[in-house]
């Protein structure tokens, strides 16, 4: 390894391009970061702000970075990590009203208000892209635009030692002690990189994603909901629709579906509900978007040596609800301290970043794993089971499943519901089997290893806890 504490402190160097007669143009930075997304952002942010070398490498043109397809509901409002602070990308938070989720059950002619623990904004999301790159800026992150990440470059021994692009048909090098992968859902680095040797997760598959297309929409009346984030199930069970105001007059409306399901026609079924809505009369259609965002546990290792992934690279997202915002800047955050820790000690080894993973699990990993139980349960059930279910589990307890990965729904409250949920008997009890095995996977992930070398055990005992939670939902296994 480089003399990395030296190059950080000469950033007249290290940042100094070395043109090769190949036409490679080679750069060298104590990390690079690849993409501009949230995770990105704050990864740079935090590394910049300890006075290290760092650049993110985006392919998107310096005018569209930050212009991400979103639903643009941000929870977790209230904190942000240090590097970028909640007052610098306050200002695109246009919504801060909303209080609680409406669920359309139009199955069961039923309307559910049910209230959103924390703190939530309905954010403009370009503008606040926007504000990101600006915060991570004034700490000093150098951003290259225009370039796409290709390729991924490791030494003999496996390290990953920086990344390959093109710019412009320009073929680019980036040399760097740490590579932070921040380039969203299915990022290509992975796809790239041998990382057999190391406990990074490679136990991904689409079926583990969600695809998701939205449209901002412009109304001439406030619609009535202005304070709800508007759920509604789509024609498939693990699949939904949702309208969330980021003012009175301007929606962000969308669908998105799990990809083990028959595709959806999005663009399509959207229009379909528009039209259907008559708050919708005459409405334009100002922006059109739509990405994969993934919906399963965390990855169990995010870490290989010179690499750690970050926010949708590394499934930083509850799997319930798609909200990935929050996980990723806490991922950034982390991954970017373990990465400066790891650089000035000379060390950037898988047990050297070892513990950017056991922060995530304890913030929200954990949690995250818990609910994907749920999401697996989702997949398991067919849409009339899903909605009925819905509309006679009481609200509150929905909530405390959605958000906190645990809910206190027990036989006495089935009991309690017995009568209103005649002929949903079967779902119920299925509801509260899988949220005893939710539980006992989030104890479990309480229980993260300390180290590389208790992954293995841990992880067997995990897929065990698994077998059980295919059993009670019936789902098909998912990793
Ligand atoms: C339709 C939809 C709706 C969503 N709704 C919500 C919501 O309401 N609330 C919420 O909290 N979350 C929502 N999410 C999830 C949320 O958007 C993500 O979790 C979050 O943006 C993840 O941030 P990130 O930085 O990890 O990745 P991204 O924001 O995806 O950023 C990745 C960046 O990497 C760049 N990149 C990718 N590949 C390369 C390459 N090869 N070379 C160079 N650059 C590259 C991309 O251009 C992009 O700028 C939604 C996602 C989708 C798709």
């Amino acid at each position: 390894m480089r003399d990395a504490l030296a190059k950080s402190t000469n950033k007249e160097f290290s940042a100094r391009p070395r043109e090769f007669e190949s036409m490679t143009t080679t750069h060298e930075y104590d990390v690079v970061v690849v993409g501009a997304g949230t995770s990105g952002c704050y990864a740079a942010a935090t590394i910049a702000s300890e006075g290290l070398d760092v650049v993110i490498v985006e392919r998107k043109t310096a005018e569209e970075a930050g212009h991400i397809a979103c639903g643009d509901a941000l929870k977790g409002a209230n904190a942000f990590p240090d590097a970028i602070p909640k007052e610098q990308i306050e200002p695109a938070f246009t919504n801060t009203d909303v209080d609680h989720g409406r669920f359309e059950i139009p199955q069961e002619d039923s309307v559910l208000e049910i209230p959103v623990p924390g703190e939530l904004a309905v954010i403009d999301r370009w503008e606040y892209g926007r504000l990101l790159i600006e915060g991570a800026e004034q700490r000093g992150v150098e951003f290259h635009y225009d370039t796409v990440v290709q390729d991924v470059t490791q030494d003999a021994s496996g390290r990953v030692t920086g990344v390959r692009g093109k710019k412009k048909g320009e073929v680019v090098q980036y040399e760097a002690d740490v590579t932070i992968d921040g380039a969203g859902a299915l990022s290509l680095l992975q796809d790239k990189a041998d990382l057999s040797d190391a406990t990074f997760d490679t136990n991904v598959s689409y079926s583990q994603f969600c695809s998701a297309y939205r449209e901002i929409v412009e109304v001439d009346e406030p619609v009535e909901w202005s304070d709800a984030l508007v759920f509604k199930p789509a024609e498939v069970a693990a699949g939904y629709i949702w309208y969330f105001p980021r003012t009175e007059t301007t929606i962000n409306a969308g669908l998105g579906f799990q990809m083990t399901e028959q595709p959806m026609k999005l663009v399509e079924d959207l229009k379909q509900d528009l039209r259907a809505r008559p708050e919708f009369e005459n409405a334009t259609v100002t922006d059109k978007l739509g990405a994969a965002l993934p919906t399963r546990r965390p990855y169990d290792s995010a870490v290989a040596p010179g690499f750690m992934a970050v926010g949708d690279a590394a499934g930083h997202v509850n799997p319930t609800t798609g909200g990935g915002i929050a996980g990723a800047a806490y991922a950034g955050k982390y991954a970017g301290e373990q990465a400066v820790r790891a650089i000035e000690q000379g060390d950037v080894s898988e047990s050297a970043l070892w513990h950017y993973n056991e922060r995530v699990m304890d913030h929200f990993g954990a949690r995250y794993a818990s609910l994907d139980v749920y999401n697996i349960l989702s997949t398991a059930i067919d849409v009339d089971g899903l909605t009925g279910l819905l509309a006679r589990v009481p609200g509150e307890k929905f909530a405390e499943a959605l958000y906190s990965g645990t809910t206190s729904f027990g036989p006495r409250l089935i009991a309690q519901t017995a009568k209103e949920s005649y002929g949903f008997w079967r779902e119920i009890y299925q509801f509260y089997e899988t949220k005893n095995a939710a539980d006992d996977v989030m104890r479990h992930y309480e229980r993260y290893p300390r180290r590389p070398s208790a992954m293995e055990g841990w992880q067997k005992e995990r897929d065990r806890l698994m077998e059980t939670v295919y059993d009670v939902t019936g789902a098909e296994p998912k990793y």
